[in-house]
C-alpha cells in the first residue's frame, strides 16, 4: 500500500484559493490572455482538489467501485497534463506578443496539441494497459512503467520556453523578461524532486508555481494600465512602444490633447467629466482592431497602429480627427469635444522610445499653435527639433563653460569717416569648430528661458571692454535686447548694476530693441525704456521695416537712433523704389531730430549713395564683418582689415 504525503496539496489548495480570488476582480480586464488564465487558475484547483480526492479513494478502494477509481484517476492524469499546456500555452503568447511572424507560435500550439492528444491516447489506452497506473487483484493501487510519461511533456514544454526565450528575448520587455525566466527552472526543480520523491506529492505545488509567476506578469502589466480608462497608461505605452522597436515593427502613433477639458468638468461635472474621457478612451481603443490606446496624461491619449502603408494611416488619422468633430452622447447631453493631433510613423529610424515620446510632445505644442490643429507626420520636424535639444544642450554647457563670445561690429561714422561706434553681437561655437547662428540659438534661448543668461554674458563682457578704456576712439557699443527680458522686473537694475561695476557711463552702452518688440508690447516697453532712458540709457530702434509699428508709437519711445534693416538696402540704390523709400526714410528721421543707421551695406555704390543723402552711420560686410573683441582694436586703428566671412554671420 503506498502512503503519500498531502501536506503541499492542500496548501496548494489554499494558495491557489486566494489566487482565484484576487483575480476575480473587473479591473484584470478581460483580454484573452487575462481569460485563459482564469480558467488555468480553475483548472489547476480541479486538478489539485481532484489529486486529493483519489488518494482519499484508492486508500478506500475496497468501498468504491473500481470503475470510478480509475476513472477519477484517469481524469486528475489528463486534467493536469491539460494545466500544464495551458499554462505553456499562456506563456508562448505572451512571449509572441511582440513577434511579428506568429508562425512560430502556431508551431508552438500545433506541438502542445499533438502532446495532449499523444497522452490523451495513452491515458485511456491506460485502462486496458495499465502503462500509467492499474489496480492489482487486491485492488491497490500500482504505478505503470509510463507513469512519469506527463513529467516527460511538461520538461519538453520547460525546454520549448526556454528555447523560445532565447529566440525572442529582444521582443520581451524588461519586467517580463525577468518573470519568464523564473519558470523554468523553479517548474524543472521541482519535476526533479517529484519524480525523486513520489510520495510526496508536488503536483499542487508545482502548478501554483507556474500560475502564481504568470500573475506577477499580470501584476507588472496592471502597474501599466490607467485606473479611469482600463487602457495602458503612460509607463505602458512607453513599453510597447520600446517592444515593437525592439522586434523592428513599423508603427503609426497619434497622439491628441483634449482641449479646455475643464469647462467640460465645470459645467456637467466631474464624475461626467470622467465618463466621456472613459467613453473616448473605449472609441480610441476600438476604432481599429489593430491598435490600441494609451492615456499619457489627465487629457491626452496616444493610439499606437501598425503602419501598413501611407494611405491607411492617412485614413487612421482621419478617422480619429473626423470623430473628433462630432459631439459625444453622455446620457441626455451631447457634448463637443476639440482636440490637437499630431501624428508619427516609426519605419526602422535610429529612434529609442524616449526620443519617440519628446517627438510626440514637441508635435503636440506644434499642433497647438496650427490653425488645423493637427500635425501630419513629417520627418523634417523631429529632425528640426533633434536640432534644437542639441542646441539647447550646448547652449546651457556653454553657459557653465563660458563658451559664449562676444564679437563686435564697427559702424562706421559717416561725419567724422571713422569707426566710432559698435554692435556687440553673441557668438555660440559649436562642438565641431563651426559656428551656430544667432538666428537658431536667439529665438531657442527666449522659448527656453535662457535669453536672461545670454543677456548677462553680453552685458558683462560688454561693460568690462568698455571699462577698460582699451579703446578710447569707440565712444560708444550697442547691444540687443529681447522682448522677455522686459518682463523680468530685474531688468534696469541689472543694467545700472554692471555698468556701474565697470565704470561705464550709461551714453556708452545703447540699447537695441527691435521694431517687432514695440509693436506687440508697446505700452511696456514705453514704460522700461523711460526708466532707463531717464537714468541716461539711449535707445536704437533696430531692424526699422521689419514689424508693424505706427509712427506714433515709435515717437512716443525715447529712440535716439533709428537702424533700418537690411532688407530695405537689398536693391539700393540701383531699384528706383528702394531708392526713394530709402532716401525719404532719411529724410523724414532727420526731420524727426533721429539719427540713422543703415544696415547691411555690402557693396561701394550702395555705401556711397548712402553717404551722398546724409545717413549718420553704416554697418555692414562693407566696412567691417562682426569680429572678436582682440580684433577689434587692430582693426579701428587701420591696422588690420575685416575678418574673413567665417564666423562673420
Ligand atoms: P541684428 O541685431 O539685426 O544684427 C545684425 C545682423 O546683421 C548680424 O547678424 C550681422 O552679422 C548681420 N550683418 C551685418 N552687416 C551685414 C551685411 O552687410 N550683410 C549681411 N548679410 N548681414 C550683415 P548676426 O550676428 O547673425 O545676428 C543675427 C541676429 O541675432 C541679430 O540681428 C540679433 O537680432 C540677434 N542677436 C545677435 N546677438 C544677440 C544678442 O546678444 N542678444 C539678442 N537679443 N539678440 C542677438
Ligand atoms: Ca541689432
Ligand atoms: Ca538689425
Amino acid at each position: 500500500m503506498i502512503s503519500w504525503s498531502l501536506s503541499a496539496e492542500f496548501f496548494s489548495i489554499i494558495i491557489l484559493s486566494i489566487l482565484i480570488l484576487s483575480f476575480h476582480d473587473r479591473r484584470w480586464g478581460s483580454s484573452p490572455q487575462s481569460r485563459l488564465f482564469h480558467v488555468c487558475l480553475w483548472l489547476s484547483a480541479a486538478s489539485v482538489g481532484l489529486n486529493i480526492l483519489c488518494v482519499f479513494t484508492i486508500s478506500r478502494a475496497s468501498s468504491f467501485p473500481l470503475w470510478a477509481n480509475i476513472l477519477l484517476n484517469s481524469v486528475y492524469f489528463l486534467m493536469t497534463v491539460l494545466v500544464s499546456v495551458l499554462i505553456s500555452h499562456s506563456i508562448f503568447s505572451l512571449i509572441y506578443e511582440h513577434v511579428d511572424k506568429k508562425n512560430g507560435l502556431v508551431l508552438l500550439r500545433a506541438l502542445l496539441a499533438f502532446f495532449y492528444i499523444a497522452y490523451c491516447i495513452l491515458v485511456i489506452l491506460n485502462v486496458r494497459t495499465g502503462v500509467i497506473f492499474y489496480f492489482d487483484a487486491h485492488r491497490l493501487y500500482r504505478r505503470g512503467p509510463l507513469i512519469n510519461f506527463g513529467y516527460v511533456i511538461v520538461m519538453a514544454e520547460i525546454l520549448l520556453v526556454v528555447l523560445c526565450l532565447l529566440r525572442h528575448l529582444k521582443s520581451i520587455d524588461r519586467s517580463m523578461r525577468r518573470v519568464l525566466w523564473i519558470i523554468p527552472p523553479a517548474i524543472f526543480l521541482q519535476v526533479l524532486y517529484q519524480i525523486a520523491f513520489p510520495n510526496i506529492l508536488l503536483n499542487g505545488s508545482i502548478v501554483v508555481t507556474a500560475d502564481m509567476i504568470l500573475l506577477l506578469n499580470f501584476q507588472t502589466r496592471r502597474l501599466e494600465q490607467d485606473s479611469l480608462t482600463s487602457i495602458g497608461n503612460r509607463a505602458g505605452f512607453y513599453h510597447e512602444l520600446s517592444a515593437q522597436i525592439n522586434s523592428h515593427r513599423q508603427f503609426q502613433v497619434i497622439v491628441m490633447a483634449i482641449r479646455h477639458f475643464g469647462s467640460v468638468n465645470q459645467r456637467y461635472g466631474h464624475s461626467n467629466g470622467d465618463a466621456l474621457l472613459y467613453k473616448a478612451a473605449l472609441w480610441l481603443d476600438h476604432f481599429d482592431k489593430k491598435g490600441c490606446a494609451f492615456r499619457l496624461g489627465s487629457v491626452a491619449f496616444a493610439i499606437l497602429l501598425p503602419y501598413e502603408d501611407a494611405a491607411s494611416s492617412q485614413a487612421n488619422l482621419q478617422k480619429i480627427t473626423e470623430r473628433f468633430q462630432k459631439p459625444w452622447e453622455l446620457g441626455p447631453v451631447n457634448i463637443q469635444l476639440t482636440a490637437q493631433f499630431a501624428e508619427l510613423i516609426y519605419t526602422g529610424q535610429d529612434w529609442d522610445a524616449t526620443s519617440i515620446l519628446e517627438f510626440l510632445r514637441y508635435g503636440l505644442s506644434l499642433a497647438a499653435e496650427a490653425p488645423s490643429g493637427c500635425i501630419p507626420f513629417q520627418e523634417g520636424i523631429y529632425e528640426q527639433m533633434e536640432l534644437h535639444q542639441d542646441v539647447l544642450s550646448l547652449m546651457r554647457r556653454s553657459i557653465k563653460e563660458g563658451r559664449f563670445q562676444v564679437w563686435y561690429q564697427p559702424l562706421y561714422n559717416c561725419r567724422t569717416h571713422s569707426f566710432t561706434s559698435a554692435e556687440a553681437l553673441l557668438r555660440l561655437p559649436g562642438d565641431d569648430g563651426s559656428w551656430i547662428p544667432p538666428s537658431l540659438f536667439i529665438p531657442l534661448a527666449e522659448e527656453h528661458g535662457l535669453i536672461d543668461d545670454l543677456h548677462q554674458i553680453v552685458l558683462e563682457q560688454v561693460c568690462r571692454f568698455l571699462g577698460s578704456r582699451s579703446l578710447p576712439e569707440l565712444s560708444s557699443v550697442s547691444i540687443n535686447l529681447s522682448m522677455q527680458q522686459f518682463s523680468s522686473p530685474d531688468l534696469i537694475a541689472r543694467i545700472v548694476d554692471c555698468a556701474e561695476r565697470f565704470h561705464v557711463s550709461p551714453s556708452q552702452l545703447k540699447l537695441e530693441i527691435t521694431e517687432r518688440m514695440l509693436s506687440e508690447n508697446p505700452d511696456r516697453m514705453r514704460a522700461s525704456m523711460r526708466s532707463l532712458y531717464l537714468l541716461g540709457f539711449h535707445f536704437y530702434l533696430d531692424d526699422f521695416g521689419t514689424g508693424y509699428s505706427n509712427l506714433s508709437t515709435l515717437l512716443d519711445c525715447p529712440f535716439s537712433c533709428i537702424k533700418l534693416d537690411q532688407s530695405l538696402i537689398r536693391e539700393y540704390p540701383a531699384d528706383r523704389r528702394s531708392k526713394a523709400i530709402l532716401d525719404s526714410m532719411l529724410k523724414l528721421f532727420h526731420a524727426l531730430g533721429l539719427q540713422v543707421v543703415t544696415e547691411g551695406v555690402e557693396t561701394s555704390a550702395q555705401a556711397q549713395a548712402l553717404r551722398e543723402k546724409g545717413t549718420d552711420w553704416i554697418q555692414g560686410y562693407y566696412y567691417a564683418r562682426p569680429m572678436p573683441e582682440d580684433k577689434l582694436l587692430p582693426f579701428i586703428r587701420g591696422a588690420s582689415n575685416p575678418l574673413s566671412p567665417e564666423g562673420a554671420s
